[in-house]
């Protein structure tokens, strides 16, 4: 196994890189698996105010700090908020692939994971006219297939896989790479503000100043480590005002640090390309024997 090598050199002579990105789950975070949840009106409208009211609350936030940003559209998000995922575009940011209905590609076989990743792409492309070349697992669920999924489709990177601070070429079959930006559980907002009785979450609200607290302190190290700071947020939970403030505070602070990158994940994948890296393999474990 190839170890990645040390920092990445960051364009325009800045020694660190940062992302703002948003998963609008909406619905499907909760009916993937789970249709039954369909019958239930008001978890129904819990997932809805992220496209109805976060989206358009966030676009304006990232209007007004001048940065573009990712966001992550699971194809039935597309279908049923159109007009949204549309606004989106319109306002510049890179639209990426999140499955159909929020599928963990762990959870289905490999047929029924390339099924969702083509009718991902289709909604995507008869809603906002976009081929993604970004992919994040839903939950972060990344099957050992998926790589080779995604390379077959064209994709230029993934976003879900947690064992670095700076990107790198993930080795797919010896022959073919995806970029990989690698996320982290600490900076994303579902474990802060997640909570959806007998559905998903931790049970417990945390503040915005407590989750602006933890995802600066993550922000400030790898700033001062030369890494690839990227933050997941989705407009569902993050898209609530005193949330979005917090978020308000924590883009002025990071957009005014004048040694960070800050872009959105299709430019930082495509800087990453340019640099030739040697890919890294990223080996399933063998278990022992029994
Ligand atoms: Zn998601």
């Amino acid at each position: 196994m190839t170890v990645p090598a040390g920092p990445v050199g960051w364009p325009e002579g800045r020694t660190s890189a940062a992302a703002f990105t948003f998963d609008v789950d909406a619905e499907s975070a909760v009916l993937w698996g789970a249709p039954h949840n369909a019958d239930r009106m008001s978890v129904i409208s819990h997932q809805a105010y992220g496209p109805l009211v976060g989206v358009p609350r966030l676009l304006s936030l990232l209007e007004r700090h001048r940065i573009r940003s990712t966001f992550f559209v699971p194809g039935y998000t597309a279908h049923r908020y159109p007009a949204v995922v549309r606004d989106i575009a319109a306002a510049g940011h890179e639209i990426a692939h999140h499955g159909y209905l929020h599928e963990q590609p762990t959870g289905v076989t490999a047929q029924e994971e390339a099924d969702n990743l083509d009718r991902g792409l289709d909604a995507l492309e008869e809603v906002a006219g976009v081929r993604p070349t970004g992919y994040r697992a839903p939950m972060w669920d990344l099957s050992w297939r998926s790589p080779g999924l995604l390379a077959d489709r064209g994709f230029l990177y993934d976003s879900s896989l947690m064992d670095a601070d700076v990107p790198y070429e993930l080795d797919v079959d010896g022959t073919r790479s995806l970029v990989e930006i690698p996320i982290q559980w600490a900076l994303d907002d579902w474990e802060q503000y997640c909570f959806l009785p007998d559905i998903t979450g931790s049970g417990l609200i945390e503040t915005p100043a407590k989750a602006r607290e933890l995802w600066e302190a993550e922000f400030e190290g790898l700033r001062s480590s030369g890494g690839c700071w990227v933050l997941t947020n989705h407009p569902f939970l993050s898209g609530r005002p005193s949330r979005a403030a917090a978020l308000d505070g924590l883009m002025a602070h990071v957009a005014s640090c004048a040694d960070v990158w800050l872009a959105s994940l299709d430019e930082i994948a495509a800087h990453v390309r340019t640099l030739g890296l040697e890919p890294r393999s990223v080996e399933r474990p063998q278990l022992p024997p029994a």
